[in-house]
């Protein structure tokens, strides 16, 4: 058993099983999420017999680093895990320099939650290679814990956290939210809800229980055409789903949270990226508290599509603004070592 996989009150009923009192599951939620302990000879405070029995019993290195992979720019860095049962996943940290435009000395990490993905997204490396399975909620907690401690000892520490590496999250909605719940909390790690993003492709029935959820994490919607016959070209879930569904219940989101939404766009040439899909768009997207984050498709070995210039991004950003929709371009980070969005694949950049 891996102990990220525990909340506070499992953890409270299995010290039970072994007649501890029920204060240790406190020591123990402190030592892993305050202390960031990953051994159980790290927990001093705790009887030996007490350490013993964790160490016996449950997992503290539930994923094991494969390799570590810095860009060129030594801003961005990406580390391929593997899992018990040899599935290989990828996180992905993101430095922004304190002195250069807004990023302001943020640590964002991107992270992973499932090995592979179903959606099949044409565009995006991880959707090529298929679904193998979910990542239970303490699979993905441990990648938030490795870099927390890699942060840790140049007395820094994550920002944001971003889920949008390998994986829909809410294709694995209870395991995602259960990994927030327990970086949240406030005795343990006390992320602040506000500092997640959930990215999803556009599953209705999910943003809608999110929005019920009235949960104060980000959402970011991957778009990516103004028109279904267009977008189900690139994503098959578009079959399903349509594009005014998703926006309905993107506006029920909003009405229910007051919360923006993101809306993503990956801008391929020629495909997405002209002013007419830009008007499009922002005819769809009106009177939406919204913002649409574009950035030109990174490469990926399975999809010849190809990235749109920086000309032709910044008229596309400027017709939406023009409509009434805001819009900002981001910039590409970590191509040089396969760590942009859509290229995680679970095998290391060559
Ligand atoms: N499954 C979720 C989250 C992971 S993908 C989702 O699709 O939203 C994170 C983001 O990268 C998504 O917006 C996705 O559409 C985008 N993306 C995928 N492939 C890309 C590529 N080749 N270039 C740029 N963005 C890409
Ligand atoms: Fe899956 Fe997101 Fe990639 Fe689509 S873009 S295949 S949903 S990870």
């Amino acid at each position: 058993m891996n102990i990220y996989d525990f909340d506070l009150a499992a953890l409270g009923d299995l010290l039970k099983t072994w007649d501890e009192p029920a204060y240790r599951a406190k020591q123990i939620w402190q030592g892993l999420y305050q202390h960031l302990y990953n051994s159980p000879e790290q927990f001093t405070n705790l009887p030996g017999t007490l350490r013993q029995k964790l160490a016996e019993n449950l997992s503290f290195s539930p994923i094991q680093v494969k390799l570590f992979q810095d860009s060129s720019d030594g801003q961005t860095r990406k580390t391929l895990f593997e899992l018990p049962d040899r599935h290989l996943i990828e996180a992905v940290l993101m430095r922004y320099d304190p002195n250069t435009n807004s990023g302001k000395g943020r640590r964002t990490l991107c992270i992973s939650t499932q090995a592979g993905c179903a959606m099949g997204c044409v565009f995006c490396a991880t959707g090529q290679m298929g679904f193998s399975r979910h990542l239970t909620s303490g699979e993905i907690v441990a990648q938030v814990m490795y870099y927390a401690r890699a942060l840790k000892e140049e007395q820094q520490a994550v920002t944001n956290i971003v889920f949008m590496g390998m994986g829909e999250p809410f294709h694995n909605y209870e395991n995602s939210m259960a990994a927030i719940d327990r970086l949240n909390d406030a005795d343990g790690y006390n992320f602040g809800a506000r500092r997640f993003t959930i990215s999803t492709v556009g599953l209705v029935p999910q943003i809608r229980k999110f929005a019920d959820e009235k949960r104060q994490v980000n959402l970011a919607i991957s778009l990516h055409a103004a028109d279904d016959a267009e977008r189900l070209a690139i994503m098959p879930v578009n079959k399903r789903y349509k594009i005014d569904d998703v926006i309905q219940a993107c506006r029920y989101y909003v009405e229910k949270t007051h919360r923006r939404v993101t809306f993503e766009w990956a801008l391929i040439s020629g495909v997405n990226d002209t002013p007419e899909v830009a008007r499009r768009l922002a005819s769809r997207l009106k009177g939406l508290l919204c913002h649409v984050n574009a950035i030109p498709l990174n490469p990926t070995t399975g999809f010849d599509g190809q990235a749109t210039d920086r000309q032709r991004a910044m008229i596309f950003k400027e017709t939406l603004e023009q409509a009434g929709i805001e819009c900002t371009i981001r910039m590409r980070r970590g191509i040089d070592i396969q760590a942009g969005c859509g290229q995680l694949a679970g095998a290391p950049a060559v």
